[in-house]
């Protein structure tokens, strides 16, 4: 291995629930010279979609993983898949116009069929329940957003698949007293995020894409007529250059670092439960309304997966478990004697507007901030990308700009001053 690569001193350990008797990719660091058309940093669910319809539409991509595949936030999330955007379709209403927002929920929907189809033509297995996803109210003061949100769904958008549930008939299906209402949609599904992140670096694979592992980019410099990327073990040359690393201080892409603000998120996978459906039926997926996300689903073999509780430094904290253990008894008191055998973190990129930066400057694609709802918006970029690659430009544009606004303060300012505005937010949660 070509060093520990960590370049925010971040410290999380690949020691997931997920990791533990999952089967890595064996794929080598790079070791000498290579020439592609696309080269693309980072082996997370960005760059490998990327990768694969580069492969799909004849370009030749090389991937470059600074550890291995779904190192980051693919390989250890909370495997939601939640179709639409982080904002609602009313936001996005406000934020853009009535014409973009159609096109933009088209899209994520493009993006939920796209992993879906992949799943099922590849036989990838990584665990799918397709139980639908359940968005709680957390507060009484978030119900009637939640319904406007489920009218608005199939009103404007046509969507049949959501629609508001009271608060008995949240808690017919969540067993926890934390529940005031609620939004279904049976278009939401559940997968074992690095299994599926892994399945997806072997369909790039076999388009013909070539992945090598702890190979982390040193360096992104233009050429008369293409990029040239550095590492320990040699340089790619290749036409254009796709950043799929999110944007950590110290990383290769300092020019992206204030769009994209990292949060700390923490989880925790209980012993194997008897009843495990008695605490979450049917195999739904679900998170709440509150600004620090709780986010929980049962998993295939019967384990309740909690995440809750945000840090907004990147330094861990010195007891995960204790650190998640009231977030996760806050919802469910019954977990109180629960024995938890696995906690481990990741880091959520977030942008201003929650919604994900993508875009081209010159020979460099990139696309990061997908602000907890990359299981399936990746997709979307990576396709965009790779379309965009041979001339076709439509999606990208479509996704282009949709997070204009920066994080203030510089690389080292910046996350004091946004933590504090968000450690005010997160407090607003216990009122
Ligand atoms: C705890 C947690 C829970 C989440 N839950 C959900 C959820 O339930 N549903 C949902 O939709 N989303 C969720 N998310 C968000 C989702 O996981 C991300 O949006 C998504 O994985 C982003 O994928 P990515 O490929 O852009 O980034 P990543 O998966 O982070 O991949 C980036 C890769 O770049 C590599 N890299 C970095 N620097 C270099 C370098 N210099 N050279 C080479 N490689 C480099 C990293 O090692 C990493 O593997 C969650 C995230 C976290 C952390």
């Amino acid at each position: 291995m070509a060093g520990r690569h960590d370049p925010a001193g971040v410290g999380f350990e690949m020691s997931s629930y997920y990791a533990r008797g999952t089967q890595v990719l064996s794929a080598a660091g790079l070791s000498s010279d290579e020439k592609a058309d696309v080269v693309i940093i980072g082996a997370g669910y960005t760059g490998l979609w990327t990768a694969l319809e580069c492969a799909k539409r004849g370009l030749s991509a090389v991937v470059l993983e600074a550890r291995s595949v779904g190192f980051g936030a693919s390989g250890r999330n909370g495997g939601q898949a939640i179709p639409g955007w982080r904002q609602g379709v009313l936001d996005l209403i406000r934020m853009f116009d009535a014409e973009r927002t159609r096109r933009l929920f088209s899209l994520s929907e493009e993006a939920r069929r796209s992993v879906l189809t992949l799943i099922a033509e590849e036989g990838l297995e990584c665990d799918l329940r397709q139980g639908g996803h359940l968005l709680v109210a957390a507060r009484p003061r978030d119900v009637e957003g939640l319904k406007r949100e489920a009218d608005a769904l199939a009103s404007f958008i046509g969507y049949g698949e959501a629609r508001y549930l009271a608060a008995e008939e949240v808690r017919e299906r969540v067993a926890s007293a934390r529940s005031f209402g609620g939004l279904l949609d049976m278009g939401g599904f559940q997968v074992h995020p690095l299994k599926f992140a892994l399945g997806l670096a072997r369909a790039a694979l076999r388009r013909g894409a070539r992945i090598f592992q702890d190979s982390p980019v040193q360096a992104i410099e233009a050429t008369l007529n293409g990029v040239r990327i550095r590492t320990e073990g040699g340089d790619v040359l290749a036409d254009h250059a796709v950043l799929a690393c999110d944007a950590l201080p110290g990383g290769p892409a300092p020019q992206l670092t204030s769009a994209v603000m990292p949060v700390a998120a923490y989880q925790i996978a209980t012993e194997p439960l008897a009843e495990a459906d008695q605490l979450i039926r049917g195999g739904l997926a679900v998170s709440d309304t509150r600004f620090a996300v709780n986010y929980y689903r049962i998993s295939s073999d019967n384990r309740l997966i909690f995440g809750g509780g945000e840090r907004y430094t990147v330094r861990p904290p010195a007891n995960i478990e204790r650190f998640v253990r009231p977030f996760l008894e806050d919802v469910f008191p019954q977990a109180r004697d629960l024995g938890i055998e696995h906690a481990w973190g990741g880091l959520v990129s977030i942008t201003r507007s929650r919604l994900p930066d993508v875009g081209r400057n010159g020979r460099c694609l990139h696309a990061l901030g997908f602000s907890g709802q990359g299981v399936l918006l990746t997709a979307l970029a990576g396709r965009a990308m790779a379309e965009d690659l041979i001339g076709r430009s439509e999606r990208l544009r479509d996704i282009a700009g949709l997070s204009p606004r920066r994080f203030p303060g510089g690389e080292l300012l910046r996350s004091p001053l946004y933590g504090a505005g968000m450690l005010y937010h997160a407090a607003r949660d216990r009122l």
